[in-house]
């Protein structure tokens, strides 16, 4: 890639340095990828606010020393919540272009179980790893699945687990 313009999903932004903005960016055309706004923390800057958490923005990414955001204009904002964003950043691998998952990842409400089936992590072909029982979280460190039983006794912070509603 030398430069491309695509919509972008921003997982997460934070400081880096003395004024840039890191990005976290699920973008359609190249998969998850970590971006650096130049400026991007200045009050003048043009690209901090089309970087805004849970915003779908038509993003120009360059590699130019590094990766970066050349550009960013807001198409939608709040797609996501600041915790589906979280989750996805956690279970979303890196310049992996996965078919599908985009649109699922944009849409209006996102549906888990075929999220984590598009990465490999059917729930409906998936157990409870301490009982066998049928799953009612997926565990996101640990990546295994655990009963409404085996998961009732545990307190999970924001985005460590996704709940899962299986149909059927
Ligand atoms: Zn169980």
């Amino acid at each position: 890639m030398h430069e491309q313009v695509t919509p972008s999903l921003v997982l997460a932004r934070y400081p880096h340095g003395e004024a840039d903005l890191r990005v976290t960016l699920f973008t359609r055309e190249l998969g998850k990828l970590t971006a650096t706004a130049i400026s991007g923390r200045k009050l003048t800057s043009k690209l901090s606010p089309h970087l805004g958490e849970g915003s779908v923005s038509a993003v120009r990414v360059i590699e130019q020393r590094g990766t970066r955001v050349a550009d960013a204009l807001t198409v939608k904002s709040g797609v996501r919540t600041l915790e589906e964003c979280l989750l996805l950043d956690r279970v979303l691998p890196e310049h992996v272009h996965e078919p599908g998952i985009w649109d699922l990842a944009t849409a209006r409400t996102i549906d888990w179980v075929r999220v984590l089936s598009a990465l490999g992590w059917d729930p409906r072909h998936g157990h409870c790893h301490r009982c066998q029982g049928d799953p009612a979280v997926f565990v996101v460190r640990s990546q295994d699945f655990l009963c409404a039983d085996h998961a009732s006794g545990i307190t999970f912070g924001a985005g460590e687990v996704v709940s899962l509603q299986l149909h059927g």
